[in-house]
């Protein structure tokens, strides 16, 4: 039951806690997420704003370097004059020398010019090559020439002497000469490293991906693909073809368009996407940043929330755990100590009453509680011993033999179960039992018998009262009322009913019955007063007492007629004591000056030779008692037996 609610509480504080917590990590989550969302589409317009604008400054100039380089007249008049002076090493280096003005001013990797008419390839170092049109590397010029465009850019490797085949972002431009025919394309490059450290740069510090696109989505460059590897975006990334579509086809200058890519269930936010179009160029600057790490991130913290509340509950639970034991064990020390002072209250006043009280289950045969139990054992009955067998024992030990029985009789099980059918709910039996081996002293043993209702067992419940003291007030008031007020001798009744009882139990027995009768009280009486009458009556109990036991049986049967009733060990015995008798009986006696003779008449009888009742022996002995008074009083006469004095 306690482990139940400590159980159920833990529960419910764990359900508590858990769903507080839950409640809170996918508040938080959800918050965290959409800020975070809010802060990727920021991240990725403003760092989309900051590569178009960097992309458009850095562009523009070499574009506007080559266009004027273009329509440098003076370049155009000297690139006219190539065809006379093809071995002239001065022109070369009037060349070279323009080229390298125009390098070193704008710090580019590359400043050419390339005649149309000869495929010469001029540089900051003279002629470099002539171009071989049958060489895939030299497409793009020709494909320039092709083009209506006047200038165009492309992305390749410089393979001019000492540059290594880096690759270079070229803007390419036409030199037109008067009549308009193209003699000549003049162009700057750059190493596209440092453009792609650009973009590196903002892929590091804001966790977006930056490339710059041709108009079929090849890679131009990016922080790792340039367009000499001729990647396409759309291969390396999992976007759509309607993404693709909005991507190529967004022309709109200076402006972005911006939008959230869903993947996996549909539902969820993959990537942003940023794309403009940089006309000068005719590439679009695609900016993305995927939701991945942002999740993993929110992921990682909804772990470690999960973890925190684990952590949390666990020592909750074990907070709980502890106060509810302790709080239980404090409660049921006091209620055990409170049950304890209530018993001990209980058991004081009990006490006085009853000595024990016991329980037994009479269905099952065997004690109902611990302290029968413990009784049973403190008397030498082994754990486990069925009631019946340790009633017997208890018999044995503690029951006076005469009560034995009866008490066995009572309180057996199947005595017991009968009483209970016969509709008795209670059984009472008053015997004398010891203890320890001391002295036997009275007891009343009460049962109730009470019908389990749980089990349907008949179960009885025992006291055991010490109705010693009881008893023997009884004894003495029960004495009280068989004796005589005068004497404390035995009434006549009480007298007549224990020689009875007496002479039943002992039949065959010799017993002398003696009756004594004052001789001549009346004259007592009448001389001296009925007080001193009474004084003479004390006088004659007193010396009657002195000559016979305590046990004898002594009683008052009339006026002045007294009665002795003892075991003799024959009948000159009593004989011998009824002479003794009357001899102590003859006396003076005096009490204020008044003087008076004491002596008996005595008559002896026998049992069981004059009967075996009291009647019997009575009338024997009055018998004889007459005979001593006809001989002239103070002697005695045996029953049936002519002796006596005078
Ligand atoms: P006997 O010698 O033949 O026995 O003659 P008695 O005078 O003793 O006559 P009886 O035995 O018939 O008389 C007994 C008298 O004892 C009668 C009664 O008044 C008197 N008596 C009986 N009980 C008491 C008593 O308690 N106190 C006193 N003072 N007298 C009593
Ligand atoms: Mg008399």
């Amino acid at each position: 039951m306690k482990k139940n609610i400590l159980m159920r509480t833990n529960l419910l504080v764990c359900l508590i806690i858990i769903v507080g917590f839950l409640l809170t990590a996918v508040l938080s989550y959800r918050a965290n997420y959409s800020a975070s969302l809010q802060n990727i589409e920021e991240v990725s317009s403003l760092t989309s704003e900051g590569i178009y604008y960097q992309m458009a400054t850095t562009f523009t100039k070499p574009v506007n370097v080559s266009l004027t380089m273009a329509n440098d007249s003076l370049l155009r008049e000297y690139l006219s004059g190539e065809g006379e002076r093809l071995d002239d090493p001065s022109y070369i280096g009037t060349l070279s020398e323009y080229l390298g003005a125009y390098q070193r001013k704008y710090d580019y990797d590359a400043v050419f010019l390339i005649s149309t008419r000869t495929g010469r390839y001029y540089n900051f170092n003279g002629l470099d090559r002539v171009l071989d049109p049958g060489d895939p590397e030299n497409v793009w010029y020709y494909e320039l020439l092709q083009s209506p465009e006047d200038y165009a850019m492309n992305v390749d490797n410089d393979e001019v002497e000492g540059a290594e085949n880096r690759i270079t972002v070229f803007v390419n431009c036409k030199i037109h000469d008067e009549s308009g025919e193209v003699i000549g394309v003049v162009g700057v490059g750059m190493r596209i490293t440092s453009l792609q450290a650009v973009l590196q740069g903002y892929e590091d510090k804001f966790g977006v991906g930056a490339f710059l696109v041709d108009g079929n989505g090849t890679i131009e460059i990016s922080p790792r693909y340039t367009g000499y590897e001729a990647v396409n975006l759309f291969d390396v990334t999992h976007y759509s073809d309607r993404v693709r579509r909005e991507i190529l086809t967004w022309k709109e200058e200076g402006m972005a368009r911006s939008f959230w890519i869903t993947g996996g269930s549909g539902l969820q936010k993959t990537d942003y996407v940023v794309a403009r179009y940089l006309p000068e160029l005719e590439w679009h600057l695609v900016v993305n940043q995927d939701t991945a790490t942002l999740v993993e991130a929110l992921n990682r913290q909804l772990v470690l929330t999960m973890l925190v509340i684990c952590v949390i509950i666990a020592v909750i639970l074990w907070v709980i755990t502890h106060v509810i034991r302790t709080f239980n064990r404090q409660i049921v020390e006091l209620t055990r100590s409170v049950e304890q002072e209530r018993r001990t209250v209980f058991e004081k006043a009990t006490g006085q009453l009853f000595e024990d009280i016991y329980e037994l289950d009479i269905t099952h045969n065997r004690p109902a509680n611990h302290a029968t139990e413990q009784y049973f054992e403190s008397l030498g009955a082994p754990h486990g011993t069925p009631y019946d067998k340790a009633l017997q024992i208890v018999a044995k030990k503690q029951v006076k033999e005469e009560f034995r029985q009866g008490y066995l009789d009572t309180f057996l099980p199947e005595n017991v179960l009968r009483a209970f059918q016969q509709g008795r709910e209670a059984l009472r039996y008053e015997l004398m039992i010891s203890r320890d081996g001391g002295e036997y002293y009275w007891m009343r043993i009460t049962a109730r018998l009470v019908p389990l209702e749980g089990d349907g067992s008949l179960r009885m419940l025992v006291y055991r009262q010490n109705i010693d003291a009881e008893k023997k007030q009884e004894e003495r008031m029960r004495l009280l009322a068989q004796t005589d007020e005068m004497t404390g001798l035995f009434t006549k009744a009480a007298t007549q009913r224990r020689i009875e009882d007496c002479l039943r139990e002992n039949p065959g027995r010799l017993y002398a019955f003696f009756i004594f009768d004052i001789d001549n009280f009346k004259r007592a009486n009448d001389s001296y007063g009925h007080a001193f009458g009474d004084g003479v009556i004390r006088e004659f109990t007193r010396i009657l007492r002195g000559h016979f036991r305590a046990d004898d049986l002594l009683g008052r049967i009339g006026g002045d007629e007294f009665a002795a009733f003892v075991a003799a060990p024959d009948e000159t015995w009593a004989a011998e004591k009824a002479a003794e008798l009357s001899a102590a009986l003859d006396r003076a006696y005096g009490a204020e000056e008044k003087n008076w003779h004491l002596s008996a008449s005595i008559g002896v009888s026998f049992a069981p030779r004059q009967g075996d009742g009291f009647d019997g022996l009575y009338r024997a002995a009055d018998a004889a008692l007459y005979k001593s008074k006809e001989r002239g009083k103070n002697g005695y006469t045996i029953s049936d037996g002519a002796r006596g004095r005078d």
